[in-house]
C-alpha cells in the first residue's frame, strides 16, 4: 500500500528537479536566493539612507542654529544688554544735565548725553527706533530749554547787578534801609514749578522795593536822581521779563526732562523686552528642533519596527518555512510513509529542494529493503562461519565464542573427546571412509545430550569438545558413558585399533569448582585436556575425570572395563 501511494505521489510528481523549475516557472513566479537577498538589502539599504537623509537635514538645521545662535542672537543679547547700560547711563546723564547746580557738571553731562544719543544704539526695532528719535528730539529740546534759562539767567544776572548800582543812590537819597537785595541771586534758581507762583514771589520782592518805588514817584526829584529812578524802573522790568523767561524755560524744561525720562524708562524697558525676545527666539528655535528630533526618532523607530516586521515575515514565509515543510516531509519519508503533494514556494532553489524530497522516498525504500538483505546475509554468513561443514556441529570458533559467553553459573564441565587410532582408521579405510566416520561419531555424541544449555563442538580434526552447564562430576560422568557408549553402539569396524575392534573415543573430563576465575573456562579446558591425555595413555576407548589436588587424581573411568 506504501510502496502504491509513495508511487503515485512519484507519478504526480515524476520530473527531474530540473525539469519540475523549468515548468513551475511558467506558472509561478520564483526568484533566486541571490536576487532575494539583494531585495533584503536593497530595502535595508533604502532605509537605512532615508533615515540618515533626514537626520543629516536634522543635524544640518541643528548647525545652522547654532550658528544663528553664534551671530545673531547673542551678539543681539550683548547688543541689547549694552544699549540697556547706555539707557541707564543717559537717563542718569539727563537728569544731571537737568538737575545739576553746578553749571560745569551740567556741562559735562550735556555733553555725554550728546554722545551717547549721537551712537544711535537703538536700531534693533522700529519701536526703539520711533522711541530713541524721541528722545534725541526731546533732549535737544532740553538743551535749547537750558540754553534760553541760562541766557535768562545771565540777563537778570547784569540786571541786578545794574539795579544794584542804581538803587544805591537812591537809597542814600530817601534814608530808606528797606528794600535790599531780596531780588538777589536766590531768585535765578526758580523751580518754576507754576507761572503763577513766581509772579506771586516778584510781586512779594517787589514789595521790598516799595518804599524806593514810592521815594521815586516823587515829583521833586533832581535830574540825577530821577534818572537813577528811569533805571531803575527799567532794570526792575528787565528782571522781572527775564526772570520770567527763565522761570517759563525753567517749566518747560521741566515738562520735558519728566518727559525724557519717561520716554528713557520705556526706552529701557523696550531694549530689555528686545533683549528677551532675542534670547527666547534662540531658545524657541532649540526647543522646535529638539521637538522635531524626538518625532523623527519615534518614526524612524516605528518604520525600524515595521522593516523588521516585514523582514522577518518575508523570511519566514519564503525561507523559514519552506526549509521547515522540507524537514517535516523528510521526517515523514524516513518514517516509512509515501511521498505527498508539496506546496510550491517562491526561492526557486528551496523549491529544487523541496522537488527532490519524492526521490528521497524511493531512496530511502530500497535503502531499507537492501539493508534487510544485507542484515540476513550478515546472519547467514555468521551462522555457516560457525559451524562445521563436514559433521553440522559448532567449530572451534563456535567453541571459542561460547567459552567468552559463558557465564559463572557453577558448576560447569568440559568433555575434549577424541576419537582413537584415527590416524590409522583413515589409513585402513580412506579419508572418505574417516569423513564419514567422524560425521557418525558427531551424530553419536550430540544424541548423548539431552538437556538444552549442552553443546558440542568439533575442537579440530578428529577431536570434539563438549559444554555442559550447571552438572556435578558424577552427572558429567554420565553424559560421558553415554557418549563412549553411543559411539561404540555405532559399530563402525576398525581394523587397525588396538583397543577395540570397532570405533571408540576417549574422553577427558573436567568439572569446575570456583567459576569466580576470570580464565575458569579456558582452565577447564585445559583440564579436560589433561584428562583426556590421560585416558589415552591409559589404554583408549576410557573416560577419566580431572581432580585439581593431584595428577593422580585423574581417575580412569569404570568404562574401561566394559566389554566393547
Ligand atoms: P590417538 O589414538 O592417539 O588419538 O591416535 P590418532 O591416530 O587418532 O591421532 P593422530 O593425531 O596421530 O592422528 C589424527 C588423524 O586424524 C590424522 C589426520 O589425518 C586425521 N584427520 C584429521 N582431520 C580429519 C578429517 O577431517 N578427515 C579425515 N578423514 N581425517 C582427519
Ligand atoms: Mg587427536
Ligand atoms: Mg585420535
Amino acid at each position: 500500500m506504501e510502496r502504491e501511494g509513495m508511487e503515485q505521489g512519484h507519478e504526480a510528481r515524476n520530473l527531474e528537479p530540473g525539469q519540475i523549475a523549468q515548468n513551475d516557472a511558467l506558472s509561478w513566479k520564483h526568484i533566486s536566493i541571490r536576487r532575494f537577498l539583494v531585495f533584503f538589502v536593497a530595502v535595508l539599504l533604502l532605509f537605512v539612507l532615508a533615515v540618515g537623509l533626514m537626520f543629516f537635514m536634522r543635524l544640518n538645521s541643528l548647525q545652522e542654529i547654532s550658528f544663528e545662535m553664534e551671530e545673531q542672537y547673542l551678539p543681539g543679547i550683548l547688543n541689547m544688554q549694552r544699549t540697556r547700560d547706555n539707557i541707564g547711563v543717559l537717563r542718569r546723564e539727563a537728569a544731571v544735565a537737568y538737575l545739576a547746580t553746578d553749571p560745569k557738571q551740567r556741562r559735562i553731562a550735556r555733553l555725554k548725553v550728546q554722545a551717547l544719543v549721537a551712537e544711535s544704539l537703538f536700531e534693533n526695532s522700529a519701536r526703539i527706533t520711533r522711541l530713541s528719535r524721541i528722545t534725541q528730539d526731546l533732549i535737544q529740546k532740553l538743551n535749547t530749554l537750558r540754553g534760553r534759562s541760562e541766557e535768562a539767567a545771565s540777563r537778570l544776572h547784569k540786571a541786578e547787578l545794574r539795579l544794584a548800582s542804581a538803587i544805591a543812590p537812591l537809597r542814600a537819597a530817601s534814608g530808606s534801609m528797606r528794600g535790599g537785595f531780596s531780588l538777589g541771586h536766590d531768585f535765578r534758581h526758580v523751580n518754576g514749578a507754576s507761572k503763577d507762583a513766581d509772579s506771586e514771589k516778584f510781586n512779594g520782592a517787589l514789595q521790598e522795593l516799595e518804599p524806593l518805588l514810592r521815594f521815586c514817584r516823587n515829583s521833586d526829584l533832581d535830574q540825577t536822581l530821577r534818572a537813577h529812578c528811569t533805571t531803575f524802573a527799567e532794570e526792575m522790568n528787565a528782571i522781572r521779563d527775564s526772570w520770567l523767561e527763565k522761570g517759563e524755560a525753567d517749566r518747560m524744561a521741566w515738562a520735558t526732562w519728566t518727559k525724557l525720562d519717561n520716554v528713557l524708562g520705556r526706552l529701557g524697558n523696550a531694549v530689555s523686552r528686545e533683549e528677551f525676545m532675542h534670547a527666547r527666539n534662540g531658545v524657541n528655535a532649540m526647543s522646535e528642533l529638539a521637538n522635531s528630533l524626538w518625532f523623527n526618532f519615534y518614526i524612524v523607530s516605528a518604520m525600524l519596527i515595521v522593516v523588521v516586521l516585514f523582514i522577518a515575515i518575508v523570511m519566514y514565509r519564503h525561507i523559514l518555512a519552506p526549509i521547515s515543510l522540507a524537514a517535516r516531509e523528510l521526517r515523514h519519508i524516513r518514517s516509512g510513509f509515501p511521498a505527498r503533494p508539496l506546496p510550491r514556494v517562491r526561492i526557486a532553489e528551496l523549491q529544487q529542494l523541496l522537488e527532490t524530497v519524492p526521490g528521497l522516498s524511493r531512496y530511502f525504500t530500497e535503502l531499507s529493503a537492501r539493508s534487510d538483505r544485507l542484515e540476513e546475509e550478515k546472519a547467514k554468513y555468521e551462522t555457516l562461519s560457525m559451524v562445521d561443514q563436514l559433521t553440522g556441529v559448532g567449530n572451534r570458533r563456535a567453541f571459542d565464542v561460547r567459552l567468552e559467553k559463558s557465564q559463572c553459573r557453577a558448576p560447569n564441565a568440559v568433555l575434549m573427546i577424541d576419537v582413537d587410532f584415527f590416524k590409522k582408521y583413515n589409513d585402513a579405510m580412506g579419508h572418505q571412509a574417516g569423513d564419514t566416520c567422524l560425521a557418525a561419531v558427531a551424530w553419536a555424541i550430540r544424541a548423548s545430550l539431552f538437556r538444552h544449555g549442552d553443546a558440542l563442538f568439533r575442537y579440530g580434526g578428529e577431536e570434539f569438545a563438549v559444554i555442559l552447564e550447571n552438572v556435578r562430576p558424577d552427572q558429567a560422568m554420565v553424559v560421558a558413558e553415554r557418549i563412549l557408549d553411543n559411539v561404540r553402539a555405532l559399530r563402525l569396524p576398525h581394523p587397525s585399533s588396538t583397543a577395540s575392534l570397532h570405533v571408540t573415543v576417549s574422553i577427558g573430563v573436567a568439572v569446575s569448582v570456583d567459576c569466580r576465575d576470570i580464565s575458569f573456562m579456558p582452565e577447564l579446558v585445559a583440564q579436560a585436556d589433561r584428562a583426556l591425555y590421560r585416558a589415552k595413555t591409559e589404554g583408549r576407548n576410557r573416560i577419566c575425570l580431572y581432580k585439581a589436588e593431584k595428577d593422580a587424581d585423574i581417575s580412569p573411568d569404570r568404562s574401561q572395563k566394559k566389554p566393547v
